[in-house]
């Protein structure tokens, strides 16, 4: 399986100068080639990627506006036209209806003050002495947090916006699956709470991580203020940034411990496919809990795969926590507010997110088994915990 291996990287000051040329570089052909498949586009005209790389890269390093590109090494414009052509494609597919979920939108210009990366395929990087060799930049000292589990396929090199470099490597990493357990897990992603899960367990997120969020969004607030241009806004945006970070890798810590310990636990983990997931969410809810949300997802995923466990998204077009988990009678719609609502058919109380948990588990349970094309797997995985089958005792 392939994996993202980060380190951080020090480059000297005249690196520096070289990676930004060669982040203006890829940035350029990067927008260029969206540029010109949108006038492609408007005019009804097809256009090969060969062709799109050729005018974007080839030809264009020949006219005086863009000679420039010729100065960095041309693997990293060859990726971005690669990035582009992905970009684009998500979205054609989005709108064709080939891609599921919510429509993609045209994909964004990249911009200046963003974070910048550059991806290097094998013949643009290398690795001796425990320096990290990139194209036309050079030797650039890498601080080698843990070991690379192999020989890297492709390394994106990042600048933050705080200013800060990473190294972002791909490796290949064999699977080391843990002895099979007889436990699984529906989970109800969440505002309050991260998630919440079938047996009722909260997922919260941790206190030191609100703490930051709120100063984070008191420095946006005091950036806001500050003038176009000036050199207080230069700072407040550093500071933003820095604050961003901290955010960040408090939120990645969390979500990898939470992660791990759910995999561990369970032999399968389900939980709704934010696509089709009916959560309540406003403007500013979609932008903060998505990206944590789809972070979490995919580390699930990742950990899954790695230690031989299921993972899977489910989805249904019926909203989990209007339906009654023990009688499955739908009870109607239910405001935010309401945390606990009893079923007027059955009579059970249910907690709103640990009901909206046991119907992704009951969903995964019943998509699982029709995956395996209506193959009836040992009962020992499928039992809920505490449902020990003589099976499993006797193994
Ligand atoms: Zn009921």
């Amino acid at each position: 399986m392939q994996i993202r291996y980060r380190y951080r990287i020090y480059p000297s000051p005249g690196q520096r100068q070289a990676l930004a040329r060669t982040f203006g570089c890829a940035r350029v052909v990067y927008n260029d080639c969206l540029r010109l498949r949108d006038t492609c586009h408007a005019a009804g005209e097809k256009i090969s990627d060969t062709e799109v790389q050729r005018r974007v890269v080839t030809l264009a390093k020949q006219t005086p506006e863009r000679a420039w590109l010729g100065e960095v090494a041309s693997v990293a414009l060859v990726q971005a036209c690669q990035d582009a052509r992905r970009a684009y494609r998500n979205w054609f597919d989005s709108l064709s209806g080939k891609r599921k979920g919510r429509k993609a939108g045209h994909p964004a210009f990249r911009r200046k003050h963003q974070r910048q990366s550059v991806r290097f395929t094998r013949n643009g990087f290398s690795l001796h002495e425990e320096r990290l060799y990139v194209a036309k930049v050079g030797d650039i000292k890498v601080e080698w947090s843990r070991d690379l589990p192999s020989v890297p396929s492709s390394v994106t090199v990042i600048r933050e916006p705080d200013g800060r470099y990473y190294a972002s490597f791909v490796v290949e990493r064999e699977a080391m699956p843990l002895p099979a357990c007889n436990r699984d897990a529906g989970i109800d992603l969440g505002l309050a709470s991260l998630a919440v899960t079938s047996d009722g367990e909260v997922i919260g997120n941790p206190r030191f991580l609100r703490a930051k969020e709120r100063k984070l969004a008191r420095a946006q607030r005091a950036l806001a203020r500050k003038q176009k241009g000036s050199a207080n806004r230069g700072k407040a945006r550093h500071r933003v940034a820095v604050l961003h970070r901290k955010v960040r890798e408090t939120r990645l810590d969390h979500a990898h411990k939470t992660a791990l310990k759910l995999v561990r636990d369970n032999q399968a983990v389900y939980a709704e496919d934010l696509c089709v997931s009916g959560l309540a969410r406003t403007r500013l809810a979609k932008s903060v809990h998505d990206a944590g949300w789809s972070q979490f997802l995919r580390l699930i995923e990742e950990k899954a795969a790695q230690y031989g466990r299921e993972f899977r998204r489910v989805g249904r077009f019926e909203p989990t926590s209007q339906v009654c988990s023990a009688c499955g009678v739908k009870d109607g719609p239910k405001p935010l507010n309401i945390r606990e609502w009893m079923c007027a058919a059955c009579g059970t109380v249910h907690d709103r997110d640990v009901n909206a948990a046991k119907n992704v588990l009951a969903l995964g349970r019943r998509e699982s088994l029709n995956a395996c094309g209506g193959q009836v797997r040992p009962a020992s995985v499928l039992a809920p915990a505490g449902e020990t089958g003589t099976h499993w005792s006797a193994a």
